[in-house]
């Protein structure tokens, strides 16, 4: 590669810098404000620098608009290979994801099959190239111990799943813990968790509404496996994925954890609606811990905001509440929702700018997610007054249908990948250019430290 690039140049001629394609002139939130630029961006789509105007680059002033970096959401469930006839697939989720202002997705591994091994890795490659329309990580399920480091050198992370759901039906036991850790730590890849301990469950004969699915699946269940993920080995890329409770947060961050934080379990209470569409595994939580999660989240204790995009069909969800999936869609709103609170002045931006773009962006080794010279010019472009209401139908998911209908939203006017339009007036315009990733952390950079303001 550097070879490559060594090579264009000179083919260039004297000039010592790469080609100036696109200054983006406006308002754009660069070292933790919004400030008045000219982003300079190159012909391999990385921001060369900001400043001046170039001469002879196309130009592009965005008026009143503001310029963010793209957000990245570690946290999605497309349904392939193996979904349902007429369910979500990479390539509507990630069309999704363009227009929802989300320029990478982490795609998890409880897929049919599950992306345990080699093949089933080179079978979900197959189904993200040439069909994407934004970046994919893909996260895996360890599997055999012995089959990790082969996997470990394709896959891009691994998931954990501490209690059983959709396509992993058989979690670690507590006792297997220590060596399943021990395994994963010197793969220098992230490992999320889904961190809720069955053993903590409560009987309940038929949960028929999102209140008694709280009761069944109680915080407790999550504070117990929060507390056994901060006894793994500190080299271990740990990060709790959607996080409920203010007291997790806590204890999460005192031991240096990553974790996130999803829209649903920020904005929505097991009182916001009884029907299957409410339905989420760990539940939504009572309107007191839901207002004590936000608040921790408004105060920059939440480093990260990731959506747990899970589309299931309307046939799906309209089964009685005890038979119906877990699950809500999110990746097209996660942003706008929060931009959104930004408007209404319940929400720093620079707070969310950090939660859904910078740091998910350093957790997966990718240099995205902040407006800085060397990183790739994956841009959007937000019109703080074009105010819009989510509708399931209107949403780019087949599955039509979101627990969020009817909520205020700001959707990107604009979305830049690498320099170039995927999204323009609202309408998205690419050319499925998007690639699996892997991360590329500097040599002994750690886990992004959960601190607020890092
Ligand atoms: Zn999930």
């Amino acid at each position: 590669m550097p070879g490559a690039a060594r090579r264009r140049r000179a083919d260039a001629g004297p000039r010592s810098r790469p080609a100036i394609t696109l200054v983006l002139a406006g308002r754009a939130f660069v070292r933790g404000r919004l400030q008045p630029v000219e982003i300079a961006i190159d012909d391999s789509g990385r921001i060369d620098s900001i400043g001046k105007v170039r001469n002879g680059a196309v130009r592009h002033d965005v008026g009143d608009a503001v310029i963010l970096p793209a957000a990245t959401d570690m946290h999605v469930h497309f349904r392939e290979p193996g979904g349902p006839p007429g369910a979500e697939t990479i390539a509507t989720g990630t069309v999704g994801a363009a227009l929802g202002g989300v320029t990478l997705v982490g795609e998890m591994p409880n897929t049919r099959p599950p992306l345990t091994d080699v093949a089933s890795w080179q079978q979900k490659v197959g189904l993200v190239e040439g069909r994407a329309a934004v970046d994919v990580l893909l996260f895996a399920s360890p599997g055999d111990p012995r089959a990790l480091p082969t996997l470990a050198r394709r896959v891009g992370g691994f998931k954990v799943y501490l209690a059983p759901t959709t396509g992993i039906d058989r979690p670690p036991t507590p006792g297997e813990l220590p060596a399943l850790w021990e395994s994963l730590s010197d793969l220098g890849l992230p490992v999320s968790v889904h961190a809720e301990d069955p053993g903590r469950f409560t009987p309940e004969a038929r949960p028929l509404t999102p209140e008694a699915w709280n009761a069944h699946r109680p915080v407790s269940a999550e504070e117990d496996a929060i507390a056994s993920m901060t006894l793994a080995p500190q080299r271990l890329r740990l990060h709790a994925a959607h996080v409920t409770s203010a007291r997790s947060a806590d204890r999460l961050r005192a031991a240096g954890l990553s974790f996130e934080a999803t829209p649903h379990h920020l904005l929505l209470s097991d009182r916001s609606g009884t029907d299957a569409r409410f339905k989420v595994n760990p539940p939504l939580r009572t309107e007191a811990e839901r207002s004590a999660l936000w608040e921790a989240f408004r105060q920059g204790k939440v480093p990260i905001v990731a959506s747990d995009h899970a589309p299931h069909t309307p046939e799906a969800k309209a089964l009685p509440f005890d038979q119906a999936p877990s699950g809500v869609p999110g990746v097209e709103t996660l942003l706008p929702l929060l931009l959104a609170k930004v408007r209404s002045g319940e929400l720093d931006l620079s707070v969310l700018v950090a939660a859904a773009c910078d740091r998910p962006a350093r957790w997966l080794g990718q240099p995205l997610g902040r407006i800085a010279p060397g990183h790739r010019a994956n841009l959007l472009v937000v019109d703080f007054t074009r105010r819009a209401r989510v509708s399931g139908r209107q949403l780019r998911s087949p599955c039509e249908w979101t627990p969020f209908e009817g909520w205020e939203a700001i959707r990107p006017r604009e979305h830049y990948r690498d320099g170039e339009p995927i999204v323009r007036d609202g309408e998205y315009v690419g050319r499925s250019s998007g690639k699996v990733v892997r991360p590329e952390y500097a040599s002994g950079e750690t886990v992004p430290a959960p601190a607020p303001g890092d």
